[in-house]
């Protein structure tokens, strides 16, 4: 067990004890496990990083085909056809898709086809039905352009041919992939699962939405915004509702949960006194460090782990629980996927407005913003309290303002955490 108490409020820490954004991300994603990966049906694992390379075992097209709706001919039946001398032609039979075919194509003859449908021994071409002339008999047809081997046929093993290589190892699966293993017949897929990330909200003050919160109480308003986030990072979250300020709630909320937690996102108990008692409830169970990060919102932080089950504990003002969410634990769920880009994409953007930053900390400023010809600005959502959630409801952005700048002036250029999906 490994811990150091946590510091006071944000104005007093000293610079000095504050450790930096990098150094707690890495630690966090240091103490992640490897995930182990599971088989699953080809399209439950969209979305999923593949841990084995799918290769083909088949050949597709799987014969040659049509590509059009026409005439299986012999090309060298119509080398004379012009415009004014038609060709005509016996159509003997008709082969659609899905249909094995038993006719063949002899010199002088044609059958009719369909696309997709097996091209019959004998036919070395497929004329499109737009340019030929069915005669009234229904027995014939007439063709008044030359036909070269070949034309409209899709040739056996085009697309897929055995030992081909699907999707490597590594790759995410889309949508198309689904499509091309499920081609290939390749009906399961391993890869690694979606994390499971229980999301627990502690505080003796806060109530489910659906109560009306009484004198002091607040709506537990974390935990749904926490689930959100985790959903839409591609993890599974469970909720385990508000847990009191108190050990063995704490406890027990903890020891329920293990089971099906690959990870553990906790929000409060952040302020200086019942910040220790998070940090000490996870100290008994496993090991935990509260620490104080350079950055605001967000400062006070915990991590620790569970057995092999890595905690992270946030503050609980709903601006803090959002920002470290996005600086901690999206990082951390990608992680646990087996994603590689972790990260968020940025983008350099001029301040159209003054953004101000505390000294010593990286400030994560909630910002719009827009285009401005080829350029990107910035402007702030409005007042940034850690209290605010309507800050973060209108931000599509995190500006990132440096330790060393505390003034971003109008016509400065701050590099923005793009918030999309
Ligand atoms: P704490 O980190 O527990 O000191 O909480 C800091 C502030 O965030 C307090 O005003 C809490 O009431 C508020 N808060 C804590 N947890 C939640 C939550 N789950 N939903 C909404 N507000 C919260
Ligand atoms: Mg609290």
């Amino acid at each position: 067990m490994s811990r150091f108490v946590g510091h006071g409020r944000d104005e007093v820490t000293p610079a000095a004890e504050l450790i930096p954004v990098e150094a707690h991300l890495e630690a966090i994603l240091a103490m992640l496990p490897h995930p182990e990966p599971i088989e699953l049906r080809t399209a439950d694992g969209l979305g999923l990083i593949l841990a084995e390379t799918a290769t083909c075992a088949t050949t597709l097209p799987a014969s040659d085909n049509s590509a059009m709706d026409g005439y299986a001919v012999v090309a060298a039946d119509l080398a004379a056809t012009t415009r004014e001398q038609p060709v005509r032609l016996a159509v003997t039979g008709e082969v659609a898709a899905g249909e094995a075919g038993a006719l063949e194509v002899a010199p002088g003859t044609c059958v009719r086809i369909m696309t997709g449908a097996p091209v019959p021994p004998g036919a070395d071409a497929v004329v499109p039905v737009e340019l030929t002339m069915a005669e009234e008999d229904g027995a014939h047809v007439a063709f008044h352009l030359p036909a070269r081997a070949g034309d409209n046929i899709r040739r056996a093993g085009e697309d897929l041919v055995p030992g081909l290589e699907l999707v490597a190892a590594g790759r995410r699966l889309a949508p198309a992939d689904v499509a091309l293993l499920t081609a290939a017949g390749v009906t399961s897929v391993v890869c690694l699962p979606a994390p499971r990330v229980v999301v627990m909200s502690t505080g003796d003050e806060l109530v489910p939405a659906d109560r009306e919160p009484g004198p002091g109480q607040v709506r537990d308003s974390n935990g749904p915004m926490l689930a959100a986030m985790v959903r839409a990072t591609g993890g599974v979250p469970f909720v385990t509702g508000a847990v009191p300020d108190d050990r063995d709630a704490l406890r027990e909320a903890f020891e329920s949960n293990l089971g099906h937690a690959d990870l553990f996102v906790c929000t409060g108990g952040a302020s200086a006194g019942t910040r220790d008692l998070l940090a000490d409830v996870v100290a008994e169970l496993g090991e935990a460090e509260a620490v104080s990060v350079a950055m605001r919102p967000g400062m006070p932080q915990i991590r620790g782990r569970i057995g092999s089950t890595p905690v992270i504990g946030l503050p609980g003002n709903p601006v803090s629980s959002y920002v470290s969410f996005e600086v901690f634990v999206r990082p951390a769920i990608r992680a646990l996927q087996g994603r590689r880009d972790v990260h968020r994409p940025t983008v350099v953007a001029r301040a159209v407005e003054p953004l101000t930053a505390p000294p010593h900390k990286r400030g994560y400023l909630r910002v719009r913003l827009a285009r401005d010809g080829a350029a990107w600005t910035v402007r702030p959502t409005g007042a940034q309290g850690s209290h605010l959630i309507t800050s973060i409801a209108q931000a599509d952005g995190l500006a990132i303002v440096p330790e060393s700048v505390t003034e971003v002036r109008v016509g400065d250029e701050v590099r923005v955490m793009l918030l999309v999906d």
